[in-house]
């Protein structure tokens, strides 16, 4: 067998598996819709049996313990339902109040330390340093000097 047939015995052998997959997903989904059919069926006709049970044990037509406790847990319910849809009435006519303008203190602000920040080095201030004035030129220099760079003459 060449390598195309192969290629192309792969590809058909995965189009069945793709619609073998296919048609299991619809059967079972078709299925499945039938057993919850047949299951909601059996589900109505027991509460209907349920119901007439109930009814005949209330007319005395029926003598049976363990139904006597069925029906008195219904009417405990059913008597705490009553009481759950005044409570659900009561709450859906409740109206909104607009409380009234109320001063709000502003939440206590964190105690932020301000840093007075001396500016960054890059930009420093330097003052001039302090100068005498040669008494021969005039020349400026500095305080520490002992003779005038300019004349050369000793200052005091
Ligand atoms: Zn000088």
């Amino acid at each position: 067998m060449g390598f195309l047939d192969q290629i192309s015995k792969q590809i058909s052998q995965g189009v069945d598996r793709a619609k073998f997959e296919a048609e299991k997903f619809q059967k079972t989904t078709r299925l499945q819709g039938e057993v919850n059919e047949v299951q909601r069926q059996v589900d109505t006709r027991m509460y209907e049996l349920g119901q007439r049970a109930y009814e005949l044990l209330r007319a005395g037509q029926i003598h049976s313990a363990s139904l006597n406790e069925l029906s008195a847990a219904i009417d405990q319910l059913r008597s705490s339902l009553v009481a759950k849809e005044e409570e659900l009435k009561q709450a859906q006519t409740e109206v909104f109040v607009e409380p009234p303008p109320t001063y709000t203190p502003p939440p206590p602000s964190q105690q932020v330390p301000i840093s007075y920040e001396t500016p960054p080095a890059s930009d420093p201030y330097t003052p001039p340093p302090p100068t005498k004035v040669c008494g021969a030129c005039g020349f400026q220099m500095p305080v520490t000097a002992m003779f005038c760079p300019n004349c050369g003459s000793r200052v005091a």
